[in-house]
């Protein structure tokens, strides 16, 4: 592959690759998306027409509304404590926060118990929060990571967050297991190389899936983060997850890189992409479950939204601003798309992480059936 442009990122990482060796694939991710200077959310706002991708929240106000409706009932379910914590990972640029936020007027208890905490490491993303949060009229602190939380009764929402999270692949050759770095080519280009074969990569492979044909690739990402929030919420709680991937585990990859809404090659411009993958429900809900937390769902993102009443939401917008009728009808359909494997309302799912002592959660389904099967993602 031909070098990328010069970027200071990119010089960073041909430093690092020539003194260090090949870089797995998720420490790669890590320092395209977080570098705290260069990398891709440190150096701009990705989201909206202009940007790489378009999410839930920036389609339409309804979406974060009827979250803010199941954080209510959830508050409610928790005996209505006159304090709680509002936490969201990976808050954007602070639509979704602020739509909860409006929505949640219907409940003054419940605004007024409200402390809202956004997690975030991008500096620019944390400006745009503070103007449409500026006037919300709740208390809100920025962290970088959830363990700055003062640690007590929380309800937690994260949409498209984990999928931003560093994944890991481990590809099938015949002499075993083997973990995906990025190494260079002569031309200081970026590739796609294999380390040793490794019996603790094969470790990673769920065990159903390790006797595979040469070249299948398995996909993980590092526990800790599910593991973190599980831990929390279990004590007092819930969390709800919305993201795109599967709930059936298998081989497969999913890494994709995205640049003025098309995708891209993940390797040709560090920090000028979005690099992403499915998450992998089936994992994330194991290790809620290890972690002590209830798991409620997944469901599709169309389940959830009808069940939170986003229909009638749209019917009542649209009586209110008759002009934007065809805008909501849009934003509704593409929300709750369930005709093809990629529309929003099937490939996006939501889980449910409580307090098992809080019974099943507004919208969800209590545990989830599936296991490792035969079909890929
Ligand atoms: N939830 C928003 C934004 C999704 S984009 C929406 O639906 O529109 C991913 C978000 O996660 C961005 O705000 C990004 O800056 C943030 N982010 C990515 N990695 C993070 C990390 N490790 N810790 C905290 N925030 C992170």
């Amino acid at each position: 592959m031909t070098a990328p442009p010069p970027s200071p990122l990119a010089d960073l990482l041909r430093r690092r690759i020539a003194d260090e060796g090949p870089l797995p694939l998720a420490d790669w991710m890590a320092l395209c998306l977080g570098h705290p200077q260069h990398g891709y959310y440190a150096t701009r706002d990705p989201l909206g027409r202009a940007g790489d991708f378009v999410t839930a929240p920036e389609i339409s106000q309804m979406f974060g509304e009827v979250l803010g409706l199941w954080a209510a009932a959830v508050w409610q379910q928790m005996g209505a404590p006159s304090s709680v914590r509002l936490v969201e990972l990976g808050p954007g640029r602070g639509t979704m926060m602020a739509d909860m936020l409006r929505a949640a007027r219907v409940l003054p208890g419940f605004r007024a118990a409200l402390r809202v905490h956004l997690v975030e490491t991008s500096p620019v993303l944390a400006e745009r929060q503070r103007e449409s949060l500026g006037g919300a009229g709740v208390p809100v602190a920025w962290h970088r990571d959830l363990a700055e939380v003062p640690n007590d009764p929380a309800i937690i929402v994260a949409n498209e967050f984990f999928d931003a999270l560093p994944v890991h692949q481990a590809e099938k050759s015949r002499d075993g297991w083997h973990e995906r770095r990025i190494g260079l080519d002569p031309d200081g280009g970026f590739v796609l190389t294999l380390g040793p074969a490794d019996p603790k990569i094969a470790e990673r492979v769920p065990e159903f899936w390790r006797i595979a044909p040469s070249g299948t690739v398995f996909e993980w990402r590092d526990e800790a983060p599910v593991a973190a929030l599980a831990q929390r919420v279990a004590r007092g709680g819930a969390a709800l997850v919305i993201d795109y991937g599967h709930v059936d585990q298998g081989p497969g990859e999913t890494l994709q890189a995205m640049r003025g809404h098309a995708f891209a090659d993940p390797l040709a411009a560090p920090g000028e992409a979005d690099l992403t993958a499915h998450v992998d429900f089936f994992a994330l809900a194991a290790t809620a479950r290890a972690a002590g937390a209830a798991v409620h769902g997944p469901v599709g993102q169309a389940s959830l939204l009808k069940d939170l009443g986003i229909e009638a939401r749209a019917a009542a917008l649209t009586a209110k601003n008759p002009e934007r009728a065809n805008e909501i009808d849009a934003a509704l359909a593409r929300l709750l798309d369930t005709t093809t494997k990629t529309g929003m309302g099937r490939l996006f799912k939501a889980i449910g992480l409580g307090d098992p002592a809080l019974g099943p959660l507004p919208g969800l389904p209590a545990g989830l059936t599936t296991g490792p099967t035969e079909t890929a993602p």
